[in-house]
């Protein structure tokens, strides 16, 4: 694997020994070896940009600290502006609003969504609320009984949609049959493309209007990278997203693809899907997010 870049910094900067200040020059030099650690995580490149301005920002003219070496004190600032970047609290579903409340889940086809309703049950069921799952994908009769027999698995009632209705219409119908099952919190599956299309970004217009969901999350594939900043860019325009699920995190040790999400859409990764399992997601810990792209 790559050396870590607290070891290839100290090696940049073993020959500047004795020199009181961080100057532009070994700043720029220890800067090279930070944007190579971005970008071989897999970092956006214009996120890397404004991060690596930033803390050559900061850097500059800072007196080297006694305990540290220089090599040390760029490390500790750019850990210190990871760390801004990507919030340091844990964000958890929002589930404000009147009984039943709803969760939209958003994505592309493939990126785990799915999966991830039923991971979001299991979760919610744990911290003692009652989930409801709601198939709205009327396009693909096969994602209906994924969520049927998913639900079955796990003792969730699944609402049960039909091809011919309407999206709108059956999560309309399916907040009746919640509220009267007992229900406190419809997990909403939406119908997903291959690709990004805007007749699919209507239909979720439509949803969420009508329903107003106190949540709406993307779930995106991390092992795309690129692609997902890319992704949820699109949908946080289009639905002004409440948060991400990056899955399939299990993958894609990197941890790029969740820095650029949040640093361009400014939204928090909610959770992380880190295996196939109805149990494998994980709350998202972004401080961790630093030292697996600083190593
Ligand atoms: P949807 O089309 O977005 O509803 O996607 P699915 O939920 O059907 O998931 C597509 C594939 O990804 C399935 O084979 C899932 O088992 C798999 N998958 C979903 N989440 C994860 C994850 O966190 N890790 C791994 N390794 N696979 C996942």
């Amino acid at each position: 694997m790559f050396d870590s870049l607290s070891s290839r910094l100290e090696g940049v900067f073993k020959k500047l020994k004795g020199h009181g200040k961080l100057t532009e020059k070994n700043v720029e030099e220890g800067l090279r070896e930070v944007r190579m650690a971005l970008l071989e995580a897999d970092v956006h490149y214009r996120v890397a940009k404004k991060f690596i301005a930033d803390v050559k920002a900061r850097a500059l003219g800072q007196e080297v600290m006694k305990s540290l070496t220089p090599g040390q004190q760029v490390v500790k600032i750019v850990n210190e502006e990871l760390t801004r970047l990507m919030g340091e609290s844990l964000e958890d579903l929002n589930l404000s609003g009147t009984r039943p409340v709803s969760v939209m889940l958003v994505g592309l086809q493939g990126s785990g969504k799915t999966t991830t309703s039923g991971k979001l049950a299991v979760y919610l069921k744990k911290k003692g609320k009652k989930p409801y799952l709601v198939p709205a994908d009327v396009y693909r009769p096969a994602a209906i009984d994924q969520l049927k027999k998913l639900g079955g698995q796990i003792g969730v009632p699944v609402f049960p949609s039909e091809t011919e209705m309407d999206p709108v219409e059956i999560c309309d119908k399916a907040r009746t049959a919640a509220q009267k099952a007992g229900c406190d919190v419809l997990l909403l599956d939406t119908a997903g493309r291959l690709h990004l299309d805007a007749e699919l970004m209507a239909e979720l217009v439509r949803i969420r209007d009508a329903v107003m969901p106190s949540d709406i999350l993307l779930v995106a594939d991390a092992m795309t990278g690129q692609d997902a900043v890319n992704i949820s860019e699109s949908f946080d325009k289009a639905l002004d997203l409440g948060g991400v699920i990056l899955s399939k995190m299990d993958g894609d040790a990197r941890g790029g693809a969740a820095l650029s999400i949040r640093a361009i859409t400014g939204k928090p990764i909610k959770f992380i899907g880190v295996g196939e399992k109805l149990t494998q997601l994980e709350a998202f810990h972004p401080d961790r997010i630093a030292s697996s792209i600083l190593g």
